[in-house]
This record gives C-alpha cells, structure tokens and sequence, in this order.
C-alpha cells in the first residue's frame, strides 16, 4: 500500500468535522494539488474523548461517503506501541510506530559492533549528493549513534512485525516517529537511522525527526526559520540518498507532527520539497478542535458560554491541563486574560482572539494554547459540548474548512 506524495494528517478530536475537512482537500484538489487526507488520533486523545480507533474509522468512512471522495485516504494509528497497537489493528491502515521513549535504551555489546562494522563502507569523508559540506565519520560517532538509535529501531521492528503479522504487509502504510524527545536529530544521525530502519526490513514511507526549534501545539514555529530551512533541506537530501543506499521505499518523505499552525516555515518547506520534486506528510489535529471552540464562540449564546466556560475552567486547571503537552506549549502566564476580562467579551472578540491570524490585533497565542490543551475540559461536558456541535455544525465546519485550505494549504503547497 502506497501513500500518496502530498498528505494532511487531520486529527479531529471530537469526531464531528470529517466533511468540513474533507472538504478542504477537495478545495485544493480543485486547484489541482492532490492531497491525501489522513485522519489520524492517537491512544492519549481517544483516552482522554472516551472515543475508540473504530469511531475515526467510522467518521472517515462516513466523510468520504457523503462528499463521494473518490481519492485515497487513510486512517493514522498515531503514536502508538506494543502496549496499545492491539485496538488499532481493525480501524488503521496507517500506523505511526512511536520509539521516542526507547531512545537512549542501551544495546548489547554485539548488536552494537555488528552495526558498526557494517557501516564501515561510510567511515571517513561521507559525502551526500546536494549538501555542500561533507561528514565525517569515525568509530567513536557510530558507536554513539548505535548507543542512542539502535533499540529504538529494533523495537519499531517488533511493532512493525506485530502489525505485519496480523494485517498482512501490504495492507498498511508505516511511519517511524522519534519526534516526542527534547533533542533534535541531525541530518547524519538520520542516515544512520534510516540504515537501521532498512536492516529492521521496516518499510517506512514517512519518518517524524524531531526538528531544532519548538513546535508549540497550535501556534506558529519557535525558532531560526533559517536553521530549520537548512536542516530540513539536509533531511530530504539524506532521504534521498538513503533510499537509494539501503532499498527504502523510494517514497519515503518526512512527516512534521504537531504541524498545524506553523506558517512562518511552511513557505520553506514548500520551496524545498518543490526544489527536489519530494513529498511530504503534515500533521494536523488540535487545531480542527480550536476552529470548533471559535464557531461555537461566533455562534453566540449558549455556544459562546460553552467556548467561554473552557477557557475559564482552562485557567483553573492550568497545571493539570498542560502537564502531559509540557514539551509542546509555552504559555506567558501574564498574557492570559482574567475571566471577568473574557466574561465581558462578545462573539466577534471571542473569536479574534483565539483565531490564528499573524498579525491581527486581538490574537493571542497563550489564550490559544491554553485552550488547545483544554479539550478534556469539553469532553467532560459530554452532550452539552457534542450537541451544540451538531446545532452549529455549519457555522462550525465552514471555520474548519476555512482554517485547513485557507490558512494551512494555500501556505503549505503553494495554492
Ligand atoms: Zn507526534
């Protein structure tokens, strides 16, 4: 099963906007950019919604049904592990094998000079066609990266086989995700890892680095645009190498997790996968949820009560809240505005607060943040929250659809 060049990963955490975004792609289908559309969820956001891997099927099923999509489409068993991958076995035929954790696992003594004997051919001056400056590869920086790589890997080839095993190898697509770490990887830590990727026989058609800079839930990159611009131009060339190098799947591209939101670097990313002729995969997903919070807002009365009551309740619960998305959110306390101050707002203010538009005067990325990671708040509301949904599922679903083609696709593909 093969993945398209050009894919969305649209997250949608309460289940409610499969055909809003739907609708985008085919907005941008009409330009002429076909893009895959992915519905991915992980087990952290199922558990916390009380929604199970079947519900994202169904909504995607559904979605393409009504909107008689006709292109491929996929449904991301995102971050998963051994421990959980069991629940996603019927629903998914995209998994995205999460080895962060295993990172820094030791490795036997044997394993590890196994690996550095076979990379010998790499040893010295290691040039890349496309990057200027070579490598340069010794004993001492294989070991390390053997050290820090190797169990990871081994351990996404025991998930890879688990899968494989029960589903059949050509019944899914494979992602390798090592993002959820605090540092980043290089460019030749990439090479080497997608070395033990090919040796695993794990055959990844997107891999998730972790990039310099932070990439805060539903806001715009942190960061040096230009130092990410580099780095990542590196990883597409080191891809491309690789693949021919070690047999990968020869559309292997690089898949950016937590990457709504992140205008400052799309125009980049779409340089340089149009430079290269690449694909590429993008995550999306709490920032479907915030378009929810901004139309029910805008939808006024019972709707902008419940947009404001998960914003104060939000401010209550801050460190409950934000403990789990601790690497992935910076909000400045001082910037958030008091509940009486929010109390006072009307619809329009509501909104133009929480909307992400650089630039527009009232935005404000520590309220947008904090309501992000406040969606437990609107699951515990239960119908209250879905039922409003459904009341404004219009208004609410044209902000969805609006949000991803205009402000996400028309920047990240040049439309
Ligand atoms: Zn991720």
């Amino acid at each position: 099963m093969e993945i398209g060049k050009y894919s969305l990963g649209i997250g949608d955490r309460f289940g409610h906007q499969g055909k809003a975004q739907l609708q985008a792609i085919l907005n941008a289908a009409a330009t002429g950019v076909e893009i895959v559309p992915v519905w991915n969820k992980s087990n952290r956001e199922h558990s916390y919604i009380h929604s199970k891997p079947e519900d994202t099927r169904i909504e995607a099923d559904a979605a393409v049904k009504a909107l008689a999509y006709k292109g491929q489409f996929f449904v991301d068993a995102d971050h998963i592990n051994l421990g959980n991958v069991q629940g996603f076995l019927t629903s998914s035929d995209f998994f995205t094998l999460d080895v962060a954790n295993k990172i820094g696992t030791p490795s036997s003594d044997a394993d590890i000079n196994a690996f550095v004997a076979s990379c010998k051919k790499y040893s010295g001056t290691l040039n890349i066609p496309g990057i200027a400056h070579p490598f340069e590869i010794d004993e001492t920086l294989l070991r390390k990266v053997a050290g820090k790589f190797l169990a990871a890997i081994h351990e996404a080839g025991n998930i890879y086989n688990f899968i494989k095993d029960k589903k059949g190898a050509d019944n899914f697509v494979t992602e390798v995700s090592m993002d959820e770490v605090e540092t980043p990887q290089t460019p030749v830590e990439m090479f080497f890892i997608l070395k033990m990727i090919a040796e695993q026989k794990i055959p990844a058609q997107t891999i998730a680095p972790k990039f310099t800079g932070r990439f805060n839930k539903g806001v715009d990159y942190v960061g040096d645009v230009n130092q990410f611009a580099r780095e990542f131009e590196e990883d597409v060339l080191v891809i491309d190498y690789a693949v021919k190098e070690f047999g990968l799947p020869a559309n292997l591209k690089l898949s950016i997790h937590s990457g709504s939101d992140k205008f400052s670097i799309y125009p980049e990313m779409a340089r340089i996968i149009k430079k290269y002729d690449k694909g590429i995969h993008v995550k999306t997903a709490g920032t479907t949820w915030l378009e929810e919070v901004i139309g029910l807002a805008l939808a006024g009365g019972k709707g902008l009560e419940m947009a404001k009551k998960i914003y104060k309740e939000g401010l209550t619960r801050q460190e409950e809240l934000c403990a789990p998305y601790a690497d992935v959110i910076d909000i400045k306390q001082d910037l958030l505005p008091s509940a009486t101050e929010v109390d006072s707002w009307g619809s329009e203010k509501f909104a133009n607060t929480l909307r992400h538009i650089p630039g527009q005067a009232d935005y404000n990325p520590s309220l947008r943040q904090l309501i992000h990671v406040g969606y437990k708040i609107a699951a515990e509301q239960g119908e209250e929250y879905t039922n409003l949904l459904k009341q404004h599922h219009e208004l609410v679903g044209k902000c969805v659809e609006e949000n991803l083609f205009d402000r996400h696709l028309k920047r990240l593909f040049n439309l």
